[in-house]
């Protein structure tokens, strides 16, 4: 037998947190390796929503707002605070990562007048770019956006972040775990590089929360905003989450003043007056059936334990990368991840110049017998292949490695068109 389908099935079997795979949807003839971009979904979850679908909403009505609906969202932070290392009254639920980053943005420009410059990187993810390219067109106009240049959109040196930061600087905002390439900052590094300053910071934890370990008392982070549908397993466009250290709170305002951020909703008062806590950063209704799928999903990784979690990981993170080196760099693929676990998330990027059809024959086997295999595709030539430590096994990533040897080899991606398809 192959030594690395030994070592993937020994690896399987002294897992500890092997049985998790087993809360989760599975179909036995597929691979999935895009945890990163849609978590699976809970099985917990489908009884979870029937029953604020058919109950709550069915039988209990309006009733079901005092019943189960208004803690809800606060419960929910709760389990997000223990899984991001904050306080459960640091953490808002509700609307998605870039309102959450647009409000968050912008009460850190509005007490800093005096500062016009936002630094962020080109590792970040494009949404956070453009809402802070809005703001600046339309609300902060003598603001200024540094856009940091990382090595070959894969690293970025710390001394990089040191040099930028100035007296201008008011906000540095970052991806924790860049979308792309992997990489991953140490937070408590930039945090006091940027305190030293009188700069605030603002993470992006999307690619981060649920797979890698976060601190953000620990290492006193100002705000952080992520969603839930990654490696949260919260469902496609699930609420998302923000933090903001409390002794923040009170110096920083929501820019959108509405009902469910002021102070007393129910006493429908014509004028507003802001929640002191962080529930002002809250807007409108919860989406009670989104957020109410979110639950199963924490509970999941709370009692895996987001140590455990990040230690599986690292460990698989090791295998994958053992089996690219050996079976897909003689084939022209090039590892694009920073190697040092302590710079990476839970993905891995690799390259190849026909990798867009490579992941499109990974996930459309031509023979119907072969498992369907699910990376995704990042341009310009990036297949992300996720792992989820909850579900993802050894032997999910040596069979996925072996199919994109066969693909290669028997040029059978050049059976797909080279058109991108809406959602790659
Ligand atoms: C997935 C992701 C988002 C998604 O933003 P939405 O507003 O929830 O669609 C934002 N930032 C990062 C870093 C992400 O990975």
């Amino acid at each position: 037998m192959d030594t690395f389908l030994k070592k993937a099935i020994t690896l399987d079997k002294t897992d500890h947190l092997a049985h998790f795979k087993n809360y989760f949807e599975n179909d036995p003839a597929m691979i999935y390796l895009d945890g990163n971009s849609l978590g699976k979904l809970p099985l917990k979850t489908i009884e979870t929503t029937s029953n604020i679908v058919n109950n709550q909403w069915g039988k209990r009505l309006i009733r079901s707002w005092n019943e189960n609906w208004m803690d809800l969202s606060g419960d929910i932070a709760k389990k997000i605070a223990q899984i991001v290392g904050a306080q459960p009254d640091e953490i808002f639920v509700g609307d998605t990562t870039s309102i959450n980053l647009y409000k968050l943005l912008f009460a850190s420009l509005s007490i800093q007048k005096d500062k016009t410059e936002i630094i962020t990187d080109d590792l970040n993810f494009p949404t956070d770019l453009y809402i802070i390219q809005g703001l600046i067109n339309q609300q902060f106009k003598n603001h200024t956006l540094k856009v940091l240049k990382s090595e070959n959109e894969i690293f970025m040196d710390d001394l990089k972040i040191k040099s930028s930061l100035n007296t201008k600087t008011a906000v540095i905002t970052l991806s924790l775990v860049s979308y792309k390439s992997s990489f991953l900052y140490n937070m408590e590094t930039v945090n006091n590089l940027a305190h030293k300053n009188n700069s605030l910071v603002i993470w992006d934890v999307s690619h981060a929360a649920g797979a890698t370990t976060i601190k953000l008392n620990e290492t006193n982070a100002d705000m952080a905003v992520g969603c839930t549908y990654k490696y949260l397993n919260g469902g496609p466009g699930a609420p998302a989450f923000l933090y903001v250290r409390k002794d923040l709170q009170e110096k920083l305002n929501n820019p959108i003043w509405s009902w469910f951020a002021h102070k007393n909703p129910f006493d429908f008062d014509s004028n507003f007056v802001e929640n002191p806590g962080i529930q002002k950063f809250a807007i409108s209704t919860p989406s009670i059936l989104s957020l109410g799928a979110i639950a199963p999903g924490l509970d999941v990784i709370l009692e895996a334990g987001i140590k455990n979690l990040q230690t599986k990981s690292n460990n698989q993170s090791e295998f994958l990368i053992e089996l690219i080196q050996h079976y897909l760099v003689p084939l022209g693929f090039k590892m694009v991840s920073p190697l040092n676990n302590k710079q990476r998330g839970s993905h891995i990027a690799i390259e190849h110049p026909e990798s867009y059809r490579i992941n499109l024959a990974m996930i459309n086997p031509i023979n119907k017998k072969e498992k369907v295999v699910i990376p995704d595709f990042r341009p310009p030539s990036f297949i992300r292949i996720g792992i989820t430590p909850l579900y993802t096994t050894y032997l999910d990533l040596y069979e996925a490695v072996i199919r994109i040897v066969e693909i290669v080899k028997t040029k059978e991606y050049a059976a797909f068109s080279t058109t991108k398809l809406k959602v790659t």
